[in-house]
C-alpha cells in the first residue's frame, strides 16, 4: 500500500532542500525507510520538480519494487538504515561550504555554535572514496553507528532524522556550522 504521508514527507523535503540552496539542480538525494526497504529520489531529476511517482522504491537489498533508476547512492542510505535503527529518513548533498571545508579533519573541531553542539555532538569523517561505490556504502554505515551526521572528504555530507524535513534541517544547520568555521578560518588568517 502507498504511504501518502510518507511520500509527501519526501517531495517537501526535497522542495525545502532545494530552495534552500543546499542543492544545485539534481546532485543530492534523499531517503525514507519504509516497510519494504526504502524509498529515494532518484538519479538526474531535479529535486525541486520531483512529484511521488518519481520516487524509487527499493527492497530490502536494494532491488527496484517501483519506480524510476534511483540514486547511485542508494548503497549508503541503506547502510545507514541497517546500522541504526532509529533512522526513519536520510538526506545527502554538497553544499558549499560543507563541501569546502570537509576535505579538512573538522571531526576534532570544536562545534563553536551552541545550536551545532547539541545537534552533532559526534561528527563522522570518511576519507575521499568514489562517489556511489561499495566501499562507500561499507564506510558510511560503520561510521553512522557512532556519528550526528557525516563529512565526505572532496564530495558532501549525510544527514539523517525521524522524517525527510528534519533530515533537511539538519543539512541545514550543518552547512550554517561549515559556514561559521569558514569565516572564522578567514578571519585569523
Ligand atoms: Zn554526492
Amino acid at each position: 500500500m502507498v504511504d501518502w504521508v510518507a511520500e509527501d514527507d519526501l517531495i517537501r523535503a526535497s522542495q525545502l532542500l532545494a530552495e534552500a540552496g543546499l542543492v544545485t539542480a539534481t546532485d543530492g538525494n534523499l531517503s525514507k525507510r519504509t516497510d519494504q526497504g526504502l524509498m529515494i529520489t532518484p538519479t538526474g531529476r531535479a529535486k525541486a520538480l520531483l512529484r511521488s511517482k518519481d520516487l524509487s522504491h527499493l527492497d530490502a537489498t536494494g532491488n527496484i519494487l517501483e519506480g524510476p533508476v534511483p540514486s547511485r547512492e542508494w548503497a549508503f542510505h541503506r547502510a545507514i538504515y541497517m546500522a541504526k535503527p532509529e533512522v526513519l529518513a536520510i538526506c545527502h548533498a554538497h553544499p558549499d561550504f560543507v563541501t569546502a571545508l570537509a576535505s579538512q579533519d573538522l571531526v576534532r573541531q570544536e562545534r563553536f555554535l551552541f545550536d551545532a553542539e547539541l545537534r552533532f555532538p559526534q561528527l563522522g569523517y570518511i576519507a575521499k572514496m568514489t562517489p556511489g561505490s561499495d566501499e562507500l556504502a561499507r564506510a558510511v554505515g560503520k561510521a553512522s553507528l557512532s556519528a550526528n551526521a557525516l563529512l565526505l572528504a572532496n564530495h558532501g555530507a549525510i544527514t539523517w532524522g525521524q522524517s525527510a524535513v528534519e533530515a533537511v534541517q539538519e543539512m541545514a544547520a550543518l552547512e550554517r556550522w561549515a559556514r561559521t568555521v569558514f569565516i572564522l578560518q578567514r578571519g585569523g588568517s
